[in-house]
């Protein structure tokens, strides 16, 4: 069977300046993985590699055995990996409702009403807030909308990049126990980038270490974190 996504010798970057030096990793079908690394390592850049929105990349990347390099955004979405952007990129002026809405852009069926009233129930204040501008609501529940809108999109895959930033330690402990949640009811695939390697260890089964543009160490969960040097570097312990 074929990976869920792989990732193949990727080299980009922007213009003169090459971020990704030749990286390759997988996700199998339902797997969360993580991507660790520090600030600057490329992590942001991987993730708009794999989703049509970095123009300079060669290598090649594949969902589900299909080569996708070079196909736009919306088409990689209709192949079922969905993007939630660092800083959460929902449409402030629009509605929460809307912004579900926007997240099923890709799709014709006739669930789309039910799926939002779904999601309203895993995230009960997005429910209660469905009739107010996103732009209105605290950071962690702009994060959870933008998780939802991707969600609507009914994705295989996840790409997440730093779901954390900018959020309270509560706020993101909640958050990533509704990660969880969701990837075990719904066997949704994640693929997380996450500057808080503890906490996304707990919820990845594997993950990969990124210095400069290149893959220096991989391993499930577990070996990761009692590996010395990405505890020494990443869980500060
Ligand atoms: P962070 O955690 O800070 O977001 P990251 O690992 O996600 O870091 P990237 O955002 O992928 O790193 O950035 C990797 C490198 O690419 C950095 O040196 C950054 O300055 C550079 N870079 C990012 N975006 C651009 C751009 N649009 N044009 C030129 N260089 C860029």
């Amino acid at each position: 069977m074929s990976a869920l996504l792989e990732a193949i010798d990727l080299v980009g970057g922007y213009g003169p300046v090459r971020v990704l030096h030749g990286l390759s990793f997988d996700v199998q079908p339902g797997e969360v993985v993580v991507i660790l690394g520090a600030n600057g390592a490329g992590k942001t850049t991987t993730l708009r590699a794999l989703s049509g929105l970095l123009d300079d990349v060669k290598g090649s990347v594949k969902i589900e055995g299909e080569d996708v390099l070079g196909l736009r955004p919306d088409q990689i979405v209709r192949l079922g990996v969905a993007h939630v952007p660092q800083g959460r990129g929902t449409i402030t002026d629009l509605t929460v409702e809307e912004n579900l809405r926007l997240g099923a852009y890709v799709r014709r069926d006739a669930d789309v009403q039910q799926d939002i009233e779904h999601w309203y129930s895993v995230f009960p204040r997005l429910g209660e807030r469905r009739e107010q501008p996103a732009g209105s609501m605290s950071g962690g529940e702009q994060q959870m909308l933008a998780i939802a809108r991707a969600l609507m999109s009914k994705p295989k895959l996840v790409l997440l990049d730093e779901p954390s930033l900018g959020l309270a330690p509560l706020v993101t402990r909640e958050l990533f126990t509704r990660l969880g949640e969701i990837n075990r009811t719904t066997g949704t695939a994640m693929l997380v980038v996450e500057q808080n390697a503890n906490l996304a260890l707990e919820l990845a089964h594997r993950g990969y270490v990124l210095e400069t543009g290149q893959i220096v160490a991989g391993g499930s969960a577990s070996e990761l974190k009692s590996d010395e040097t990405v505890r020494k570097a990443y869980l500060g312990y």
